[in-house]
């Protein structure tokens, strides 16, 4: 999967409780502050009740949200939509109304910049925020207020709102770096570089489920011999023989994944061909191993089709099975099982 897609899978995890824990905050605070505002007369006035409508709507898709982007988006409607809903109570409010204003932009700055994860969509919000609040307003402030007092307050918050964007989306990348660090460590083999057991096994499971509609083999290959490899060239070489196998796995082929198994003992999850090709693969390999260096490797294997009634366990047992037929049998060959 795409980095990109993983990060925004993580930002999404990370904002997603914090947005679903603001939401009925910023859902309450509308009709709350139309009943304790004796400036605009009745609070159930049609249009206070379609801005109501308005920002349940945007919740509703707040909450369904799928992707970070997405989210970031809805949250972004839901802040316009509530600072739109709050413009037409300050009007209502007559001559007074203007005093909300910069309460308003204080808690929108302070209480956004934590929930954008990038500058450029937390300065858009603002930037849309203050469009909205402020745009055709006569009087932004009261006139008893020291213009420069009010520029160096905006100010100071604008700057706490974007230091602390900065340093959150900082910690969010962070976090997902070490956490992708750990998922690599956790799912590779440390010696070849490909997919460990653990990893190898998650798809062969997966794949499982997936061999209803399409083929999905199994082979469990093992190199014959390899004591006397290790006993006759060193542990060393072994060690490139295993790694000699590993590269060749990885470029035999798209619809392949290898991975190890433990030891000298590898396993191959192949998508999408049918026994004839998956035996010619197998051919290929066969080959190309006969002749990889420092010297070359021979392998028996047992081979089998994953079916999704058969369970892990046991599709390791028949695969293991057919392995075991083909030492037995010579070695250097494929075993199926059928
Ligand atoms: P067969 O043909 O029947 O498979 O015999 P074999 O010699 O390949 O298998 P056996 O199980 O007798 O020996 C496997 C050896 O693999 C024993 C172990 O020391 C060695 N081995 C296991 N892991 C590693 C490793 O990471 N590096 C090296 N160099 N050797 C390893
Ligand atoms: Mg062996
Ligand atoms: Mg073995």
């Amino acid at each position: 999967m795409d980095d990109d897609i993983r990060y925004e899978q993580h930002v999404r995890r990370v904002l997603r409780t914090p947005l679903l824990v603001l939401q009925p905050l910023m859902l309450a605070m509308w009709p709350l502050s139309l009943w304790s505002n004796p400036l605009i007369g009745s609070p159930y006035k049609a249009r206070y009740f379609a801005l109501m409508l308005l920002l349940l709507g945007i919740s509703a898709l707040l909450s369904v949200a799928r992707s970070a982007r997405m989210m970031s988006l809805t949250f972004t409607g839901n802040i316009w939509a509530l600072i739109l809903a709050f413009r037409i109570q300050i009007q209502d409010g007559g001559a007074v109304g203007h005093y909300w204003n910069l309460p308003i932009a204080i808690v929108v700055v302070l209480g956004t910049c934590g929930l954008t994860y990038r500058l450029s969509h937390y300065l858009t919000t603002l930037a849309g925020a203050a469009f909205i609040l402020f745009a055709g307003q006569a009087q932004l402030i009261p006139a008893a207020m020291p213009v420069q007092l009010v520029g160096l307050l905006v100010g100071a918050t604008l700057a706490i709102g974007i230091a602390y964007n900065h340093a959150n989306s900082q910690w969010m990348r962070r976090t997902f770096i070490l956490k992708e660090r750990y998922r690599i460590l956790a799912e590779t083999d440390e010696l070849t570089g490909i997919a460990n057991r653990r990893k190898l096994l998650e798809r062969v499971d997966a794949a499982r489920g997936e061999s209803g509609q399409a083929p999905r083999h199994f082979v469990m290959l093992d190199i014959d011999n390899f004591k006397e490899i290790n006993d006759r060239h060193g542990h060393q070489v072994g060690d490139q023989v295993l790694f000699a196998t590993a590269r060749q796995l990885d470029q035999l082929d798209p619809r392949l994944q290898g991975g190890r198994l433990g030891g000298e003992e590898f396993g191959l999850l192949i998508r999408d061909l049918d026994e004839a090709r998956v035996s010619q693969l197998l051919e290929t390999l066969r080959r190309r191993l006969a002749e990889a260096e420092p010297l070359g490797i021979r392998f028996s294997a047992g081979a089998l089709r994953l079916t999704p009634e058969l369970s892990l366990n046991e599709l390791l047992r028949q695969a293991d099975e057919g392995l075991y037929r083909a030492k037995r049998q010579g070695k250097d060959q494929t075993v199926w099982i059928r």
